[in-house]
């Protein structure tokens, strides 16, 4: 019998690249004779090195084959006013379409090609799929929230003439199955209507209604009642919606491409795992940044005196800082935490307080009985990570889409409290907001947030059981992948 395979393709991003692989993995327990092929453009990617994140799911999963497609470059004369970097990640992508057409034919040569599934970034590569006859997917990376306000992007874009930069900041934006939003919630990419990324989204989200179904990253309990308005097809009012599948909540158990870190040397159990092992149960506020995250020198000092001045014991990844009002850094050097920290901090909260230089192994920490809170930046896999651990959380976005999770996490998922920033080009926290979320979220004012992780921790690990809805909306894509596939002819060799 001919081998079936499903080819994922991946945006080159540590934070889109890990749950993907977790679907890979996810449909090899359904059928384990699939052969799953992960394509990876030839970029750098943001947030971690892949090589040992490759390494290590090779080893584990021989199944899963990583592709490194060739490099593409953009042509010499080429320019852009965008200021996102992510825009040339967007451009490089759509020059791979030649890189994938032949990685899907050369794949055919020896597999039945189910389907494709791409990251909204990948959107191009859909017309490829559809040359060759193989239905394509799309895998969204982000929350159910994201996904409405991403397909009701076109709507948007009809029914107003104006960038969401321009509206006034106190518009109230409303889109079907969210919480109200206002334009400075939703991600930079698509603030500004003349900016290329802007253009390059929109054609993207137009796209997704072309896919033969939507992926979607979330645990359907998490999220009831946005994920039945995009079922009910309310975010595509002129059209079908594809079929939509919430497969998740699929998290990493690993260390999100950054082996060995966490304060400790090789695989020894890291530092902070230890520290606390010695720590009350549910006592300690985590706080982490997700793989980008960055402050200036002086949101460093705030948080170590709101953290001192809380009196609650904490766990803090801290990293260089930068200078400027951004909030994202690819890599940055050791920090030199006595530089950087205020004097005497190190030594006052010795025994309470517990530094991790860079990087913190996260899963592990939130799954630690002695994490009773954390302070993230409302990365959508660090969200999940925590619900799975049922650990309540305060939301302090930095980039991306993680102002308009903020708004979901407080007001639709109710699993956090939001972290209120300085009205300002800077978005500072102050030590004294700082100090209150903490205090708040680990007394009684978490308390509603507390019993609701827990019972959201049961609701993600019944999802997970067999039987659950992982397993069934898994069994409904693969069969609908089984099914698309029968009907296409298996594409000719270039
Ligand atoms: N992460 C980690 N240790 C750290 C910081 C981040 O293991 O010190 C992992 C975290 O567990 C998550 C990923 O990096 O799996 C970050 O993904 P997320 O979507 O939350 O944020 P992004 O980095 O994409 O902004």
């Amino acid at each position: 019998m001919e081998e079936q395979a499903v080819v994922l393709y991946s945006a080159p991003a540590i934070g889109h690249l890990t749950p993907m692989v977790e679907l890979g993995k996810l449909l090899l327990t359904r059928q384990p004779s699939l052969s799953i092929h992960v394509l990876l453009p030839n970029q750098a990617y943001e947030g971690g090195s892949i090589s040992s994140y490759i390494a290590a799911v090779s080893a584990t999963h021989p199944s899963i084959t990583f592709h490194h497609l060739p490099p593409t470059s953009l042509p010499p004369d080429y320019s852009t006013t965008s200021p996102h970097l992510e825009t040339l990640a967007l451009e490089l992508l759509r020059l791979n379409n030649p890189n994938v057409h032949r990685a899907l034919v050369s794949i055919s040569e020896t597999h039945r090609v189910r389907a494709l599934v791409i990251d909204f970034f990948c959107t191009n590569a859909l017309s490829v799929a559809r040359d060759l006859g193989i239905p394509c997917y799309y895998f969204f990376s982000s929350s159910g929230g994201g996904l409405t306000v991403f397909l009701s992007l076109p709507v948007l874009h009809r029914t107003t003439t104006k960038s969401l930069k321009d509206l006034d900041t106190d518009t109230v934006l409303r889109f079907p199955g969210a919480p109200r939003l206002l334009p400075s919630d939703i991600p930079e990419l698509v603030q500004d209507r003349n900016d290329r990324a802007y253009e390059l989204l929109l054609e993207s989200a137009t796209n997704m209604l072309m896919a033969s179904g939507i992926i979607l990253n979330t645990l359907e309990k998490l999220e009831e009642e946005t994920v039945k308005v995009i079922r009910d097809g309310k975010c595509v009012p002129d059209g079908p919606t594809p079929p939509l599948y919430c497969i998740g909540p699929l998290v990493s158990s690993g260390d999100g491409g950054k082996a060995g870190s966490g304060g400790g040397p090789g695989n020894d159990k890291p530092e902070c795992l230890t520290w606390l092992d010695s720590q009350p149960r549910g006592s300690v506020v985590f706080l982490s940044f997700g793989s980008l995250g960055v402050f200036s020198a002086e949101q460093l000092k705030e948080i170590a005196t709101g953290l001192e001045r809380s009196g609650h014991r904490f766990l803090w990844v801290v990293r260089s800082p930068v200078t400027g009002k951004g909030h994202k850094a690819v890599s940055t050097a050791e920090p030199d935490l006595g530089a950087l920290l205020p004097e005497g901090f190190l030594e006052r909260t010795a025994g309470r307080g517990f530094v991790v230089k860079s990087w913190a192994p996260q899963v592990a920490v939130l799954h630690h009985g002695a994490t009773g809170g954390f302070v993230t930046h409302c990365g959508w896999n660090s969200v999940l990570e925590a619900v799975c651990a049922g650990v309540p959380m305060i939301a302090w976005p930095l980039y991306a889409e993680q102002r308009q999770n903020r708004v979901f996490m407080v007001e639709a998922m109710r699993v956090a409290l939001p972290m209120e920033e300085v009205v300002g080009e800077e978005r500072s926290v102050s030590a004294a907001e700082v100090e209150q979320r903490v205090r708040g979220l680990m007394g009684p004012e978490g308390e509603a947030i507390r019993e609701r992780m827990q019972h959201l921790k049961q609701e993600a690990q019944a999802a997970l059981n067999p039987g659950g809805t992982i397993e069934d909306h898994t069994d409904s894509m693969d069969s609908m992948m089984s099914e698309a596939r029968a009907n296409k002819a298996s594409p000719k060799p270039v």
